[in-house]
């Protein structure tokens, strides 16, 4: 008989079934699966940690997302924002549902082109346009969305020299009632600058005025900000038209949509609390009906969702390493995916799951990412099952912001896998090796 492990007791409250406010704390149920396949068949065949796209997921979002706004307003447009997560499989789903490209660098601009995105469906947003950024976006007629009066002289600058009138939008920032309000990006409305772009632009004679953007923030709670910024949209763009006799073809509303999961400090959770795209799309498209642009004409609205259009598809599939107790005695979990992988997890209080059943018992557990780095905390304080070292987990809704925005400290970045909807699982990113990092590096001659 082997011989058991100690570990030196101590007391904690173990909480079976008693209630709090909300009433009876649930027993977590196991999540095993994603679309009919096994978890535990991912890892073993892809590696831990894993990421997992479902594209059944991603399709049922965008159809629903567009169906609340296709059925109250005439001309809708959706624009897959990249930088949400631009995973090439990822984009393609999206292009393929009839999304158009939203990007915000060169990078993405060209990422966009290589997904046969016709440069008329492109775009082109944000603070950073290079000189020959901006020329490509003229020369392939994408929709340029200005940021300020240097890249607005940039274009003029370069329309001497290309016979191609460039389409473009201003980004308006403005108050919504939103705090903090984001007024680095684009032209503020209230104090004047916005209008004054606008005739800038439109007295140069040189440049075609075709719509007016503003991005208001993101994990926007309330659809009232959105009403907000289409009434000053809409203010402009009657006195775009008195003045110039110019008429804004799109409104874009930009993204800011919240998802699903629940941010840190919240007292209720965010599937109970979050508009649906029923109520933003009711918000949105009543204040477009409401307003009244010029001629009585419906501007195309478009729409930027990021987040809320792909939070819900992706997951994260794990591996406890270790379980500790920390100095005051709290219980502690180490898992192999931490905010290398999750930057968000600094904001969200992401739902996590064991693969299979576990006992009733749970405990107040601190869960720590894998890296030597004291901040590499995934959930700092949540009622969790006891697992075991090699048990698994999966982590819910980390579509967003996690594969574009994770970083490569200490370890490889994992396999990325899509399952589709006849239930085949795609690698569509590869795990790092050693190779790609040895081919990005250079060994000066007298260190060889
Ligand atoms: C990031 C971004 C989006 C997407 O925002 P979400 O909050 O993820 O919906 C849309 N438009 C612009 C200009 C952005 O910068």
């Amino acid at each position: 008989m082997s011989k058991k492990i100690y570990e030196r007791p101590i007391l904690r409250k173990v909480v079976e079934g008693i209630p709090n406010k909300f009433g009876s704390l649930k027993r977590l149920r196991p999540i095993s699966e994603i679309d009919g396949v096994e978890i535990d068949s991912i890892i073993d065949t892809y590696g831990s940690p894993v990421f997992i796209i479902s594209e059944n997921t991603i399709r049922d979002t965008y159809r629903s997302a567009y169906r609340a706004f296709a059925t109250r307003y005439p001309k809708v447009q959706f624009a897959w924002s990249y930088k949400t997560n631009y995973l090439d499989a990822v984009c393609r789903v999206f292009h393929q549902e009839g999304a158009w490209a939203e990007v915000v660098s060169g990078f993405e601009y060209e990422k966009a082109i290589d997904n046969n995105i016709p440069g008329n469906k492109i775009i082109f947003n944000g603070p950073d346009k290079s000189k020959e950024d901006l020329k490509l976006a003229i020369n392939n007629n994408s929709l340029i969305h200005i940021d300020h009066f240097d890249e607005l002289n940039t274009i003029l600058e370069l329309r001497k020299e290309l016979d191609k009138q460039p389409q473009v939008a201003i980004r308006v920032n403005m108050d919504t009632g939103i705090i903090p309000q984001w007024d680095r990006f684009g032209f503020n409305y209230e104090n004047g600058e916005a209008w004054n772009a606008i005739n800038r632009i439109l007295s140069s004679g040189l440049i075609d005025l075709i719509g007016l953007h503003v991005h208001v923030g993101t994990y926007i709670s309330t659809s009232k900000a959105y009403t907000i910024a289409i009434q000053k949209l809409a203010d402009l763009a009657n006195k775009t038209y008195d003045r110039f006799e110019t008429t804004i073809s799109y409104i874009d509303v930009g993204g800011g949509f919240a998802s699903q999961n629940t941010l840190q400090g919240a007292y209720m959770p965010a599937t109970d609390t979050c508009p649906s795209f029923d109520d933003y799309a009711h918000a949105i498209t009543s204040a477009m009906n409401e307003a009244s642009f010029p001629n009585n004409e419906f501007p195309t609205l478009i729409l930027e969702t990021g987040r809320a259009m792909i939070d819900e598809a992706g997951w994260l599939a794990g591996t406890v390493l270790a379980n500790k107790r920390l100095a005051d005695g709290r219980r502690a979990m180490v898992i192999d995916a931490g905010i290398n992988l999750m930057f968000t997890a600094f904001w969200y209080d992401y739902e996590i799951y064991p693969l299979h059943e576990t006992s009733f018992q749970s405990e107040l557990t601190t869960i720590y990412g894998p890296l030597c780095m004291n901040i590499d905390v995934i959930r700092k304080n949540i009622n969790f099952p006891l697992l075991n070292k090699d048990d698994r987990f999966v982590i819910k809704r980390v579509g967003a912001y996690t594969m574009t925005q994770w970083m490569q400290f200490i370890t490889y970045r994992p396999n990325i896998v899509m399952i589709d909807a006849n239930k085949e699982v795609h690698v569509i990113r590869k795990k790092e090796d050693k190779e790609v990092f040895r081919q990005q590096e250079e060994i000066p001659k007298h260190l060889q």
